[in-house]
């Protein structure tokens, strides 16, 4: 499962931050993913949640916020929602950005 790849690379970087901060607890991870990667969040959480059983971040919150791909046409700038082919004026349309995986911030208990 895709999914659980990136709770696994997840899991280790929160693991690592939160062993350098000589955290008890990790409360709450804010993640922002692009939308291209076709991550479900709910599987995400889900893969998180298994994996990270009987470790210090098997209760933490996890909060996505999705990043949208730029998607403009390279003749006439103009932008689309969705990625496609060629724009109507003919030009090609070019894609960036929509492939993060960020992790944005960790909220730890340290006592
Ligand atoms: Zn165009």
């Amino acid at each position: 499962m895709h999914e659980l790849s990136y709770a696994q690379a997840l899991l280790d970087e929160v693991l690592k931050l939160a062993e350098e901060n000589e955290a008890k607890r990790v409360t709450k991870i804010r993640l922002r993913i692009g939308e291209l990667l076709l991550i479900n969040p709910e599987q995400l959480k889900f893969c998180f949640k298994a994996i990270s059983s009987g470790t210090i971040a098997e209760n933490a919150e996890i909060e996505i916020e999705f990043i949208k791909p730029e998607i403009v046409c390279t003749e006439c700038g103009r932008r689309f929602d969705e990625v496609r082919g060629l724009c109507d004026c003919g030009g090609i349309v070019a894609v960036s950005g929509g492939k993060e995986f960020l992790l944005m911030s960790v909220e730890m208990e340290v006592e």
